[in-house]
């Protein structure tokens, strides 16, 4: 395909079509709005109109658009941040507080503080749970999860997590991955608004669900700086046979692959991250990772950054892989 008709496509079906929501038995998948990556001012023009288009498609465009983001980061909609819980542990202080995701709904969020912490000196990561998970079990080293979030917690990280699994919309205007989605940015708006976190610094990471949703928000909030998305990375062909079908919604099948929303957090730093003993059918096997992260390496290559990805296989299974990700997030966050 030639640039110009990518282009033309992109603004035809990308822009005019997306406000039309397509019934789940027409759609078909297409992949229109495939990436393209022989061009990287194609690619970034492509990466602008993608994400009016995935914001439309979520159901999530009149809060993002309604309420941008300033230079700094900072989002006009308050938060109303009400602390419900505090305890002091060795290396951090544990908070629980709410926030509004919008002015109809509170989600409630961990916020782990490194003690002694100076203003704007802190990196923050969005720690992100699976199906079956909420949002404390990403600090339970019992779990597939390995805690994570806790040796990122000690070495000076602000960690922050909220609870994705619901399977019931609150707000029926809503898909249910963008209300998900929007209460990552919600948290991602309160790391912004702690005055030890520097925004330069931000990372998410998640595991399964998790992964997915790591990759929504790295996507699709550009203060995100790193990504580690563990147990996720796999093709649409393979999540619609012995998964959940709860990452679908009206559009998206017709025009993108899961490497192409991959595709939209580039050139900024992304980690997969895949276990050899992840199986067929239900599991993310490391072929079909391979063969979707040389579609993403593809449009890192094309902006010039393709040493910021990169696909990290442990011998585990749908595990998080952390000593890989504290490497990722040490180097990536760095000052
Ligand atoms: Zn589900």
């Amino acid at each position: 395909m030639k640039w110009s008709t990518c282009l033309v496509t992109v603004w035809c079906v990308g822009i005019g079509g997306a406000g039309a929501v397509e019934p789940t038995a027409d759609r078909a998948p297409l992949r229109l709005l495939r990436c393209p990556t022989s061009d990287g001012s194609v690619l970034e023009s492509w990466q602008v109109a993608s994400r009016t288009t995935l914001l439309t498609l979520l159901q999530i465009d009149d809060l993002a658009v309604g309420s941008p983001c300033d230079a700094a980061g900072r989002r006009a909609m308050p938060l109303h941040e009400r602390t419900i819980d505090t305890r002091v542990r060795d290396e951090f202080t544990w908070h629980v507080v709410e926030i509004d995701a919008r002015p109809d709904r509170r989600i409630t969020v961990n916020v782990t503080i490194p003690r002694d912490a100076r203003a704007g000196t802190c990196p923050a990561v969005i720690c992100i749970h699976g199906h079956g998970g909420h949002r404390d079990v990403v600090y339970d080293e019992t779990t597939v999860y390995h805690g994570f979030a806790l040796p990122l917690a000690r070495r000076g990280c602000v960690t922050l997590s909220t609870d994705v699994g619901q399977h019931d919309v609150q707000d029926a205007q809503r898909t249910l991955m963008g209300e998900r989605l929007w209460d990552l940015m919600r948290v991602v708006d309160l790391a912004v608004m702690r005055e030890e976190v520097d925004p330069r610094r931000i990372g998410c990471a998640g595991l399964s669900l998790g992964g997915e949703m790591a990759m929504w928000l790295g996507a699709l909030d550009p203060r995100i700086a790193a990504t580690v998305s563990s147990g996720f990375l796999t093709t649409m062909e393979n999540m619609r046979v012995g998964h959940c079908m709860c990452w679908d919604f009206p559009g998206l099948q017709r025009r993108y692959e899961f490497a192409d929303i991959y595709s939209l957090i580039a050139p900024r730093a992304l980690q997969c991250q895949n276990g050899q003993q992840e199986r067929l059918p239900g599991g993310f096997p490391v072929e079909l990772a391979e063969q979707a992260m040389s579609e993403i390496r593809a449009a890192y290559c094309a902006l010039g950054a393709e040493d910021a990805v990169e696909l990290s296989i442990h011998p585990g299974g749908h595990e998080f892989d952390v000593a890989a990700a504290l490497r990722f997030f040490d180097a990536r966050l760095a000052k």
